[in-house]
């Protein structure tokens, strides 16, 4: 898409902080970032929004969730459990869909961002 700033990225039009890519997704540093680890998983298939996906979006939609624990890994957020089950750690997954879902980019992609509180998060 012409004037998809996402797309751009993809394409390295534009610069981005990529932590991980492969044939179907691209991960980068959310460049306004709401934790101390903010991510976000695109497909590089524009699609704009989760509202116009379908079934057939469902195997990359999934893989990008499945992305999520992977990325928390490599960027120490992720959940950890103690010797007493005590869990620590730990993200949030979030996709805004829509005007009043708070979505500004429209090529569809899913926030991972999390860390050592406090932080202000994302949206309301
Ligand atoms: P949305 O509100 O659409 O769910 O989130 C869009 C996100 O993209 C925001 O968190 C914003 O900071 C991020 N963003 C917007 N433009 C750019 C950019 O050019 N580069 C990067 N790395 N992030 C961007
Ligand atoms: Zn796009």
């Amino acid at each position: 898409m012409d004037n998809c700033i996402f797309c751009k990225i993809i394409a390295k039009q534009i610069p981005a902080s990529v932590v991980y890519e492969d044939d179907e997704l691209l991960a980068f540093k959310d460049i306004n970032p709401a934790a101390p680890v903010h991510l976000l998983v695109i497909p590089k298939q524009h699609v704009a929004s989760l509202s116009d996906c379908t079934d057939a979006h469902a195997p990359v939609l999934g893989k990008m969730l499945a992305l999520a624990p992977k990325l928390a890994a490599e960027h120490g957020i992720a959940v950890k459990t103690g010797p007493d089950g005590e869990r620590s750690g730990g993200y949030k997954t979030l996709f805004n869909v829509g005007p009043d879902g708070g979505q500004e980019v429209y090529h569809l992609h899913l926030h991972v961002y999390g860390g050592p509180r406090p932080w202000r998060g994302l949206g309301t």
